[in-house]
């Protein structure tokens, strides 16, 4: 078996940094990170074990500890005016390109646009984006869309939303609404856009693919989409401890990519438990045995 990596993949620059300014804390029992910092396990035990506190990503009360820091997900000028107000120091870690979605969501409101944000409803970031707006919507896909009474909308994207979600949303908000203006300001990130065309340029050159990443990580739920709308066998694993044998059973190309918050030890980690079983492999034999055998595992089928 040959395994194939994704020319881009793993952590983007906004995570790696936030992680960075977070090994920097010298006192980490005096910090309450607000809401999850990454959808990615392993870096939350690991934050667990340096005496981390963490709010829940859902509910918010104002934390006991003196210090709160801000994901790369970012919240809401109104919760930062929350935590100011109760006495709180912020260390924020809001990644660059979802501070311009705040930026570009408040000043279509400020021309007199009625903003929709495409994106997970709940997600934590798509709730820092909204809680600075008036009155917006949240499209999770084309079904949401309805037709609104306003004159002109104008339509942002979660950072790590992909151009097959968005495009058809966007569609169906015009259609929906052809008595008004729409202006659609596309803010999916770049690291995103690179992962994706690096998946794609990938996937007609395997014939399965292995994503790693966050169960809840919604770029790495995307690029298991990605893959499996391309109709491949997709195996979305978090570790390297989960991979077995009998799984790539006659898999001649393997494709291998990982979403924005998964380390680069775990990629590593998986690249390097993925070459053991195609080392261990009976080299001689295994063609003749493929041909001859359907495959009768769950990834390859
Ligand atoms: S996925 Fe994009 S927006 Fe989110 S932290 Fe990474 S670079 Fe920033």
């Amino acid at each position: 078996m040959q395994i194939l990596r994704a020319e881009e993949l793993g952590m983007c620059f906004g995570v790696r940094d936030a992680l960075a300014a977070i090994d920097a804390i010298k006192e980490p029992t005096k910090v309450t990170i607000h809401g999850e910092l990454v959808h990615n396990p392993e870096v939350l035990a690991q934050l667990d074990r340096r005496g981390f506190h963490r709010s829940a990503e859902h509910s918010r009360p104002i934390p006991a500890t003196p210090a709160v820091l801000v994901t790369a997900h970012g919240i809401s000028e109104r919760e930062r005016e929350r935590l100011r107000a109760a006495g709180k120091q912020i260390l924020d870690t809001t990644c660059p390109l979802v501070r311009k979605v705040h930026e570009v969501a408040r000043a279509l409101e400020r021309t007199g646009h009625r903003v929709i944000v495409i994106g997970k409803h709940d997600h934590v970031e798509v709730r820092g984006i909204t809680e600075d707006l008036r009155d917006p919507i949240v499209l999770g896909s084309a079904a949401d869309v309805g037709t609104w009474p306003e004159s002109r909308f104008g339509i942002v994207c979660q950072t790590t939303s992909q151009e097959a979600t968005v495009v058809p949303i966007v569609a169906a908000v015009r259609a929906a609404n052809r008595h008004a203006s729409v202006q659609f300001v596309d803010t999916v990130c770049s690291p995103t856009r690179a992962r994706v065309a690096a998946l794609e340029d990938l996937l007609p050159k395997v014939d399965a693919l292995v994503v790693v990443g966050g169960r809840d990580s919604n770029n790495t739920q995307k690029l298991v989409l990605t893959g499996e709308r391309y109709g491949l066998p997709v195996l979305h694993v978090e570790n390297a401890s989960e991979l077995r044998p009998e799984w790539f059973l006659g898999c001649r190309r393997l494709g291998l990519t990982a979403g924005t918050s998964t380390l680069p030890a775990t990629i590593e980690a998986v690249y390097a438990r993925l070459r053991a079983i195609a080392a261990a492999e009976p080299r001689e034999s295994a063609p003749e045995r493929r041909a001859a055998e359907p495959a009768r595992h769950p990834l390859v089928g």
